[in-house]
């Protein structure tokens, strides 16, 4: 009866923690005290069965793997303790010889246990930390170390969709360097490298936490500023012109003056989407650049 009980009990548990894997702590505890309690009754109610002491052993495999090498350990010393202490007690006793079997085949299985879930920690470490890595490397640019355009839009994409479930307003810069050629032209494009390198770090000291810089192209950035308004957005532009234009990097013994022009484009309807948006802060700069760069534009403001 307690064979029939365990069985679907056992399924049932399976069927849990398959549907609830937060839970799978004290489902897991509760089948292993299950488990525990149906191969004790069996060792000291069916001594028929002289094959029962084997539950103990198809017990502790799952421990190691479902509860950890904690459990498994404790598990497993429970067992040993149990299954001595026990058997004097039997009707029908175990020989010293058998339990001593019994006793040394329990410690083997958890040292065998114990080596493979090792094993298999270790690989899953490693994975994760190569998957993480890979998604490091995927998503930033090497040159500069910020996000890369794929991950910037990804991210303000997402930014974007929350931004419209609480009706806030968004605003994005478009950061483009001034006459950034003639810098490769004169200096090389190791100190070209050097400067964009410079001008990242700067961008991200001078926005807020909140607010997502990429490299969008060669010598183009991007900055996506959450609930931010436009008047919000044109005040952090200007002051990332004014950074960027002290900047003044020494690199090869040559010092540069390096400007940048800006357009800003804030959120105008419901449903504008970061591309749309994009655009309209690609069309700023532009008039920034027009009007004759080193300064802030923004999109349907006639400033210049
Ligand atoms: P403008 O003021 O009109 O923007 O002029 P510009 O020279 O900055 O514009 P343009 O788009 O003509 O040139 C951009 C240059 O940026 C061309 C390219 O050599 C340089 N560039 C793009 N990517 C890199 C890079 O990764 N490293 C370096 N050193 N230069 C780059
Ligand atoms: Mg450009
Ligand atoms: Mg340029």
């Amino acid at each position: 009866r307690s064979m029939v009980f365990f069985t679907i009990t056992t399924f049932v548990l399976w069927w849990l923690l398959r549907s609830h894997p937060t839970r799978f702590k004290p489902i897991g505890w509760t089948y292993e005290c299950l488990s525990l309690w149906e191969s004790t009754s069996a060792l000291m109610y069916v001594p028929a069965d002289e094959l029962r002491v084997l539950w103990f052993f198809t017990n502790l495999p799952c421990v190691f793997i479902l509860l950890g090498q904690r459990a498994g350990w404790f598990i497993t010393a429970v067992t040993m303790a149990g299954f001595v202490g026990i058997n004097g007690s039997l009707d029908k006793p175990y020989s010293a010889n058998a339990v001593a079997t019994g006793v040394l085949a329990l410690l083997y299985l958890g040292f065998a246990f114990n080596a493979y879930v090792d094993r298999s920690l270790s690989y899953f470490k490693r994975m994760r930390d190569y998957n993480m890595a890979l998604e490091d490397l995927a998503s930033h640019d090497p040159l500069t170390g910020i996000l890369n355009a794929r991950a910037y839009y990804r991210a303000c994409d997402q930014l974007i969709h929350a931004s419209q479930r609480s009706n806030q307003p968004f605003a994005v810069l478009f950061v483009d360097l001034d006459h950034f050629k003639s810098i490769n032209d004169r200096y090389g494009h190791a100190v070209g490298d050097e400067v964009l390198r410079a001008v990242a770090t700067t961008m991200e000291a001078n926005v807020r936490r909140s607010d997502v810089v990429g490299r969008i192209g060669g010598e183009e950035f991007s900055v996506y500023l959450p609930n931010t308004s436009v008047a919000g957005a044109e005040r952090l532009a200007e002051g990332l012109r004014q950074a960027i234009e002290a900047l003044c990097p020494h690199i090869d013994g040559h010092t540069l003056n390096i400007t940048a022009s800006i357009g800003v484009a804030a959120k105008t309807f419901e449903h504008q989407t970061m591309q749309v948006i994009q655009q309209l802060a690609d069309t700023a700069m532009y008039k920034a650049k027009k009007a004759g760069r080193n300064r802030v534009s923004t999109f349907g403001v006639v400033n210049d």
